[in-house]
């Protein structure tokens, strides 16, 4: 009885190998396959920064062509909203902070989404990344979500700010707070920035765009505030992307 089990295990291996010797192409690169997203990326992003924005630019594109009930892919359904997006390693100015007279000062941080560049009758949304959160993995790829939602946010007419947004949607109560779960228990540690990548600061003039671009991470991934008491919030925030 050992033989032909032996003999299976032995063939299933040459078929694997076979399989890996003989398929497509293994070294396929995150640009390469962002390419049928219209997406372009620097090449000077780590690998692990590449992974991260592919993955962002897919769930984007997953969530985007199940909204639109169109029958499109995740690449068209990205393709027909943003037309198309480049990712820029390095943001200067626009990721400092700027002092009381606008002179900016310190290292670059976080990321910038610069909106629509026109570019000879064609044209892209261009997002410069000073720091990716954890360069990369999922917070990395939650960052670049949350990105990709000022553009959305641009893509559709400025719509955080342009009026469309009714007061119910417009609350943090729908976000799922910051902290993060290990082991099973909630740690409400305010430094670690899980869902919501960019909590408003006292007198920031941007926060309806933030607030836009937090509710679009989680729309994105379908992660709602779970607290009961937020219900009205979330259920509001769930049938409104438009
Ligand atoms: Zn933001």
């Amino acid at each position: 009885m050992i033989f032909p089990l032996l003999s299976g295990m032995i063939l299933r291996a040459g078929y694997l190998s076979s399989i890996c010797n003989d398929g497509p192409s293994t070294n396929i690169t995150p640009a390469e396959i962002l390419k049928k997203y219209n997406v372009d990326i620097d090449e000077k992003f780590t690998d692990n920064q590449k992974w991260a924005i592919l993955h962002a630019v897919y769930r984007v594109g997953s969530r985007l062509a199940e909204k639109r009930n169109k029958n499109e892919s995740a690449a068209d359904a990205f393709k027909n909203v943003y037309s198309a997006v480049h990712f820029q390693l390095g943001c200067g100015d626009d990721c400092r902070s700027k002092d009381k007279n606008g002179k900016p000062y310190g290292n670059e941080g976080g990321a910038f989404s610069s909106g629509w560049q026109a570019n000879n009758g064609n044209g892209y949304f261009l997002i410069k990344i000073g720091t990716m959160v954890d360069d990369g993995g999922m917070r990395g790829t939650i960052h670049m979500v949350h990105e990709l939602g000022h553009a959305y946010d641009y893509a559709m007419g400025d719509i955080s700010r342009k009026g469309s947004m009714p007061d119910n949607v417009f609350t943090r109560d729908s976000l799922r707070p910051n902290g993060y779960w290990y082991n099973g228990i909630f740690t409400a540690d305010k430094t670690v920035l899980g869902w919501q990548m960019h909590p408003p600061k006292d007198g920031e003039d941007d926060s309806r765009g933030e607030t836009f671009a937090d509710i679009f991470v989680a729309w994105t991934f379908n992660a709602w505030n779970t607290n009961p008491d937020n219900a009205n919030a979330v259920t509001a925030a769930q049938g409104w992307m438009p």
